[in-house]
């Protein structure tokens, strides 16, 4: 029975002149590993709205909704960070691989649960035949800085290289062509899109 005792008492010894574990937190910040996944914030450079996050989210803390009642009609996607288990989903399904990160926040403990709801908004590009939504204008300009001149080939691919897409407007129709030659447009001052409810080919130019 003596011998368990010597040998506990040798591990209180030891352990009083050893290292410490544990943190001093809350006496002193409490440093995080590199990797270590945190508060998913958005970098609305690398964000382009498409909502694949949004899609892969398991608990629901990422949400999106379309609203056609504003003008511009806008996609808000917007994160609760109180309902987030962190897995880091969103982050490796980014279509942009920089939309959100992991940061490496973790002290977000709070009594009121709707200070941890942040919401990102993003204007919409709807059909002007059926009102469908195709995308944000984002996502289309982000498009067709990926393909290039191919995107033109294939109307259900966007086509866009403008910081902003403009519609042209149903009650204003475009002058033809050669009337256009006066302000130097050509092909590329036009992306094609089919829409993927009702299958109108549009031209909209930029
Ligand atoms: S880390 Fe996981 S739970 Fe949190 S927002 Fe991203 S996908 Fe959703
Ligand atoms: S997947 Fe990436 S780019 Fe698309 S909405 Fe989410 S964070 Fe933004």
């Amino acid at each position: 029975m003596r011998l368990p005792k010597l040998r506990e008492l040798k591990e209180a010894v030891t352990a009083v002149f050893s290292p410490r574990f544990t943190t001093r937190f809350p006496a002193e910040p409490c440093v995080v590993p590199e990797k270590y996944r945190g508060k998913p914030e958005f970098d609305l450079d690398s964000c382009i709205g498409c909502g694949a996050c949004v899609n892969v989210c398991p608990t629901e803390a990422l949400t999106q909704s379309e609203s056609d009642e504003t003008n511009p009609p806008t996609r808000k996607i917007t994160l609760r960070y109180d309902t987030c288990i962190f897995c880091g989903n969103c982050r490796d399904n980014c279509t942009t691989e920089n939309g959100i990160k992991l940061s490496n926040e973790w002290d977000l403990a709070t009594l009121d649960r709707e200070s941890t709801i942040e919401t990102c908004e993003y204007e919409l590009q709807l059909c002007e035949k059926c009102g469908a939504i195709i995308g944000t204008k984002k996502h289309l300009v982000w498009l067709y800085e990926k393909l290039g001149p191919m995107a033109y080939t294939n109307p259900s691919l966007l086509i866009a290289k403008t910081d902003e897409l403009l519609t042209k407007p149903p009650d204003s129709p475009q002058p033809p062509l050669s009337a256009k030659t006066a302000e130097a447009s050509e092909t590329s001052d036009f992306m094609r899109i089919l829409c993927p409810k009702c299958k109108c080919e549009l031209n909209i130019r930029l």
